[in-house]
């Protein structure tokens, strides 16, 4: 039983003692005090469905025992920082990661004749830390400063990030050097439909009239999660990468959301698109790096090495990207992904849910469209369906509803309108029915 302090002298706490900016979910927040598999405790001990680990990138369940064993271990033999000295577990996770990635990025360097097939990784500790490094490495590896990046995406909460995300939600006064926004091509809301072709039209105008015709990169996630789980239009991405190629910019895929077999049908997300990126960044949550650690904090930054070697030319450095404490951490998800047939998981109880979840876009009009693909799905709301107009009240009344039935969802998109479902990847097709259910009971009330 928990002993611990209750949730309104927490609250009262973290109202003194943290940022003002802090916000949470529910107008009665919830104490969490533990987590197993697909499931979260409060303090008296109520159990809560978690349809929304991908945000702390927890893929293989709460409290996983290999994970917190391997953990554990690690923390009681070494924890340091990486740079100095020699330490097996960086370089293990180093080298079972650049075996996750497709053949293409490895062969990428075989073109220009360099001599490792190898993709080499760069440690970091979040997913802003990874885009940062990701987008740093394009501008000097191409000696151009101009980086296109789509409207409705974020990229992370630091500077260059911050610039290259695309939501007034997520921006502050930042200097905006050399982004760019292109149209979104989003199936859903966007101006030209599903018509991928439109579409990359305003990334060749971007390139043509916002630039010297020479850009350093284009950065996109495969299906936006912040955005509100938007799907690209099927053909996008292959068109968009072709373009900034021809503009000798480099294509950066932010898998810190769909990464990590979250998707189901591949292990990263640019996969479902039929692209091989040349820089992949990730982070924590296989369920947000979504995650390459399992909810620790962790990320990194995937290239050639050809490209790589731009870091050379200074110094560059970061205390604890890739300390042995989190390398460990990530090896054995990886070990446990496998293990648990966890991807595969995602592909056919995802499917399932998605469908079942169709089903319920019949009974009910307030939903709008239902999107994405394995463990990463969103379901819009909207009050009506011709104009689209976001339900963003309503879907706050549903999550409360959903809560006192035991099952915490996530929201998101622009308007803070769309359910964003993303469990950790052992969710079950039980756990699908029940989810459907209670979400099926909460739309009726409203
Ligand atoms: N990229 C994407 C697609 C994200 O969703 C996020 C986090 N929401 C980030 C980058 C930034 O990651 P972090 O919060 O770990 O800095």
């Amino acid at each position: 039983p928990y002993d611990g302090p209750s949730a309104a002298e927490i609250a009262r706490k973290r109202a003194e003692f943290l940022s003002p900016s802090l916000f949470h979910f529910y107008s009665k927040p919830l104490n969490i005090v533990e987590g197993k598999k697909q499931y979260l405790y409060d303090e008296q001990g109520r159990r809560f469905l978690d349809a929304f680990a991908g945000i702390a990138t927890v893929c293989c369940g709460h409290s996983h025992p290999e994970i917190v064993d391997a953990i554990t271990a690690q923390a009681r033999r070494l924890q340091h920082s990486t740079v100095l000295y020699l330490n097996h577990a960086i370089a293990d996770f180093a080298e079972a990661l650049a075996a996750k990635m497709p053949g293409d990025l490895k062969a990428r360097d075989f073109l220009v004749l360099v001599t490792s097939l190898v993709p080499v990784v760069f440690f970091t500790n979040s997913g802003t830390e990874a885009n940062e490094l990701a987008i740093l490495m394009a501008r000097l590896y191409t000696g151009s400063h101009d980086i296109i990046s789509l409207r409705n995406s974020y990229h992370g909460n630091a500077a260059g990030t911050m610039g290259a995300t695309a939501q007034k939600n997520w921006k502050f006064n930042v200097v905006q050097s050399g982004v760019h926004h292109a149209v979104n091509p989003d199936p859903y809301r966007g101006a030209f439909g599903s018509d991928a072709e439109k579409y990359v039209r305003d990334v060749q105008e971007i390139i043509e009239f916002g630039t010297t015709g020479q850009v350093a990169g284009f950065i996109s996630e495969a299906i936006q999660g912040v955005g509100g789980i938007v799907e690209l239009s099927p053909g996008y991405l292959p068109l968009a990468y072709e373009k900034v190629r021809k503009a000798g910019g480099l294509c950066i895929a932010d898998e810190v959301q769909a990464g990590f077999a979250r998707v189901g049908s591949h292990f990263w997300g640019f996969e479902t698109h039929g692209v091989v990126p040349d820089i992949v960044t990730m982070a924590k949550r296989a369920g947000y790096l979504q995650g390459i650690g399992n909810g620790i904090p962790l990320g990194a930054v995937v290239t050639t090495p050809e490209i790589a070697q731009v870091l050379t030319r200074r110094c560059y450095f970061n205390t604890f990207g890739g300390n042995p404490f989190c390398t460990a951490g990530g090896l054995a998800v990886l070990r446990v992904l496998e293990k648990e047939r966890l991807q595969e998981n995602a592909f056919i109880v995802g499917s399932y849910l998605k469908d079942r979840l169709r089903g319920l876009q019949e009974k009910h009009e307030i939903i709008g469209d239902v999107r994405g693909t394995g463990f990463m799905l969103g379901v819009e709301l909207v009050t009506d369906r011709q104009l689209k107009t976001p339900a963003k009240d309503e879907i706050c009344h549903a999550m409360e509803h959903m809560k006192d039935m035991g099952v915490l969802v996530g929201k998101g998109g622009f308007y803070g309108n769309v359910f964003r479902v993303t469990p950790p990847l052992c969710f079950t097709k039980e756990d699908a029915d029940f989810f459907v259910e209670v979400m099926d009971i909460a739309l009726s009330k409203i």
